[in-house]
């Protein structure tokens, strides 16, 4: 058999000159020469004791050139040649295409800004005849169908999460006999997926972290040797006890620029892969690696290729990674909206190409950009396209459809894949034409009516908790037809309004200046008899900031009030003795026997048959719930398994008491949550966008989760519930008075 043959490098011009990954940071300048030499021999010797060793000239200004791997993926005669991501590396391509096509090779280059870094990036998988391609950090996701086509095999793209493992030869050796000897935690959730799809368990050996950060992973294996900088007792026993011989060779002066043995090498005559089943490596599955339109094949695995590489096939439509056209718009720069939606993008396993931007001109005009996003597969594609569509991005006119609709085949329950709806206003394109959603919320399904309306059809659109959905309806599946309004189409219509307070959570922001623009706003509300909510919890009585949210109510500036059983047993408990919990609120000192104070209270409620009676019949003289009753404002109180008693107007259906507070919250314009974390949650999720909330918590991660619906609309506060009231309550007495 002919010997293997790799290609290297003398390190004479290797140094740390710039930090282009996370191993070189700190390192500039601190390698040695002459150990990197030493510890470069070492590794020369061990392998050309084993292979052939072609070595290419050092440059000078070109320190990276040792690390021969990153030249290009080489299958037969072909060399698909490195773009280097980084300029400092770029350099290299022109030494290395020259050398390649030197001896024969017929250099294949990728477009122009495509990064794509050779076999650190793509590894052939000699038992199963694909390519597992990395991307994330230094090769592009769209460099990968041209992989396919150039080496005439399937790809398999598989996302580096890690910035330490920015190449996927860091911390994945696909070996001789079929073992993948690789690091889990580098790769995305879907990758590993892939993976395990791909590979049988008994043949997947993971690394710890200690071995994966020595390099362990970054190993050349010629035959059944595997030369490796570093590994720990229990790596060598488990690469021994599969009938691998170990050789270490330190390599730490290459580690300092991140890099080891592979890194340091690059195998010429990659064998062409043999048939996976002879492998013990798992069949292709259905749907993870080849969701629709997913597999980058260019042709049957090479295995019956002999040294030529197989000329490309024609492959309809099959050479592009999964993608699609999007278009966003609106004020993209300053709302952070472009980054948010780039972001999703790579965090969600895609990738993207902004084809054009369009910055608004004007201070009021919008900007647009048109987004190519590309995935590894089908599937991936049509996560990244639902949460880019509730980012408010629509697809390109040409790339339109209809939604997808499927039955409801039992009461309650969706079918697979039904859209889940988002608080902003969504839009379903139906016959071509686009028809809002009504009773818009999170959380629910879309459920579409069509009927006759005059000699036409009509069509009603409608979010429906999942409880609620009937046999035979039909539910919008798929992202296909959707689009939803994230963002005011213009600066002003911002401005104009209530973001004014700006959405965000800020600890720090001075609250007597949020709680005055937040009376400015609410008495322009009461002016104009809009409506206003408040969500409460117990906590405002035992601040003393009770006789405050009384006063508002009396005042006109409560529409309706929402919380559970506490605040009104506290409230009244606060009316009938003085205390809450038993503390007296004026002396702020525990009453003697005042622990069984809220249960009187309830009890007392309870004999007068609920809070109403209790005012009617004179029992309940002040307080939140005796203003709500004179001023017949309506309240819901909704139940907990932490409910004493309960008051008989505490509802402990559930279902009814979501619906009592939906029935409260509709037509709302502003609601406001009070220190409950369970009550204002829930409201929270049946409030669609556009609807002001304003959310008081001393805890700044309650507080985050409510305002932190990237609407504009939120403003979140943290502070003590007690003292806001009480601010509240005296700017509007100062505005009143003025
Ligand atoms: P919760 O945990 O949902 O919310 C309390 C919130 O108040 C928390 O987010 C907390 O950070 C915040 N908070 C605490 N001190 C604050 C302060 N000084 N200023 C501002 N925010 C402050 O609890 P909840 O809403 O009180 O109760 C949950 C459920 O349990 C409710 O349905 C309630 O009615 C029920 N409950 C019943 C009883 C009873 O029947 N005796 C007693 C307590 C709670």
């Amino acid at each position: 058999m002919d010997k293997a043959r790799f290609l290297m490098c003398a390190p004479s011009h290797y140094e740390v000159d710039y930090v282009i990954n996370p191993w070189m940071e700190g390192n500039l300048h601190r390698a040695s020469r002459e150990r990197a030499r030493v510890q470069w021999q070492g590794l020369h010797d061990a392998l050309s004791c084993r292979a052939t060793v072609d070595l290419i000239e050092p440059q000078p200004g070109l320190p990276d050139l040792v690390f021969t791997a990153n030249a290009a993926v080489l299958l037969g005669c072909r060399a698909v040649l490195a773009r280097f991501f980084h300029p400092e590396r770029q350099g290299e391509e022109p030494w290395f295409q020259r050398w390649f096509e030197g001896q024969g090779w017929q250099v294949e280059q990728l477009p122009q800004n495509l990064p794509f870094e050779g076999a650190g990036d793509a590894l052939i998988d000699r038992g199963g005849g694909w390519l597992w391609a990395g991307y994330g950090f230094r090769s592009e996701l769209d460099a990968h169908p041209l992989l396919a086509q150039f080496l005439g095999m399937e790809v398999l793209s598989l996302r580096l999460i890690d910035e330490r493992f920015y190449h996927l030869d860091t911390c994945f050796c696909p070996l001789g006999d079929g073992t993948l000897l690789y690091y889990p935690p580098a790769f995305d959730f879907h990758s590993n997926r892939l993976i395990e799809s791909r590979i049988s368990p008994a043949k997947r050996l993971a690394v710890e972290e200690a071995d994966a950060l020595a390099f362990a992973c970054n190993a050349v294996n010629v035959a059944n040797t595997v030369i490796l900088n570093q590994a720990s007792p229990g790596l060598r026993q488990r690469l021994e006890a599969r009938g691998f011989e170990v050789v270490e060779t330190p390599l730490g002066e290459f580690l300092l620029a991140g890099g080891a043995a592979k890194c340091l090498t690059l195998r010429l005559d990659e064998p062409q892969p043999v048939r996976a089943e002879e492998f013990g490596v798992l069949a292709r599955p259905s749907g993870v690696a080849t969701g629709s339109g997913a597999p980058l094949v260019a042709g049957e695995a090479a295995a019956a290729a002999g040294t030529t590489a197989p000329e490309p096939r024609e492959m309809a439509g099959s050479l592009t990674a999964p993608h699609r056209l999007i278009r966003l718009q609106g004020h993209l720069l300053d709302s952070g909206l472009i980054n948010q939606a780039l972001d999703r993008i790579v965090e969600g396993g895609g990738s993207f190409q902004v084809l054009d931007f369009a910055l608004g001109q004007q201070r009021h005009s919008p900007s647009t950009a048109t987004i190519r996003v590309s995935a590894p597969d089908g599937e991936v594609l049509a996560d990244l396209m639902a949460q880019l569509i509730d980012l408010g991005a629509e697809f390109v006119e040409s790339e339109e459809r209809d939604a997808s609709l499927a039955l409801v085949e039992a009461d309650g329950v969706a079918p697979d894949d039904f859209y889940v709806s988002t608080i902003y206003p969504a839009e379903v394109r139906l016959d071509g034409l686009w028809w809002p959603v009504s009773r818009q919320r999170m959380d629910s399904a879309l459920v579409v009516d069509r009927y006759p309306k005059g000699s036409e059809v009509s069509v009603r659109v409608e979010c429906r908790l999942l409880r609620d959905l009937r046999a035979g309806e039909q539910v919008v599946v798929g992202v296909e037809g959707l689009r939803t309004q994230r963002r005011p189409l213009s600066r002003e219509g911002r401005e104009s309004d209530f973001a004014f307070m700006a959405a965000g959570v800020s600890s720090e922001r001075r609250v007597e200046l949020v709680v005055e623009q937040l009376a400015w706003e609410w008495r322009r509300l009461r002016e104009r008899q809009a409506r206003v909510v408040v969500v409460a919890g117990p906590v405002v009585i035992h601040t003393g900031a009770g006789a405050h949210l009384a006063k508002l109510v009396r005042e006109g500036y409560v529409q309706a009030l929402l919380g559970g059983n506490a605040i009104a047993v506290h409230d009244v408990e606060q009316a009938l003795m003085g205390t809450s919990l038993g503390v007296d609120l004026q002396q702020g000192q525990a009453v003697h026997g005042g622990h069984r104070h809220h249960l009187k209270a309830i009890n007392t409620i309870r004999r007068c048959g609920g809070i109403a009676a209790a005012v009617e019949q004179g029992v309940l003289r002040s307080g939140i719930f005796h203003a709500c009753v004179s001023r017949g404002v309506p309240f819901v109180l909704a139940g907990s398994i932490r409910d004493d008693g309960p008051l008989p107007d505490t509802e402990m259906d559930l279902i009814a008491a979501q619906a009592a507070y939906a029935k409260a919250l509709a037509g709302a314009e502003m609601v406001i949550m009070l220190s409950s974390m369970l009550h204002s949650i829930g409201v929270g999720n049946m409030t669609p966008a556009g609807v002001k909330l304003v959310c008081v918590d001393i805890n700044p991660a309650v507080v985050t989760k409510l305002s932190d619906r990237g609407s504009l609309e939120s403003v979140g506060v943290v502070t003590d519930v007690g003292l806001f009231l009480s601010l509240l309550v005296r700017q509007l007495d100062r505005l009143a008075a003025g």
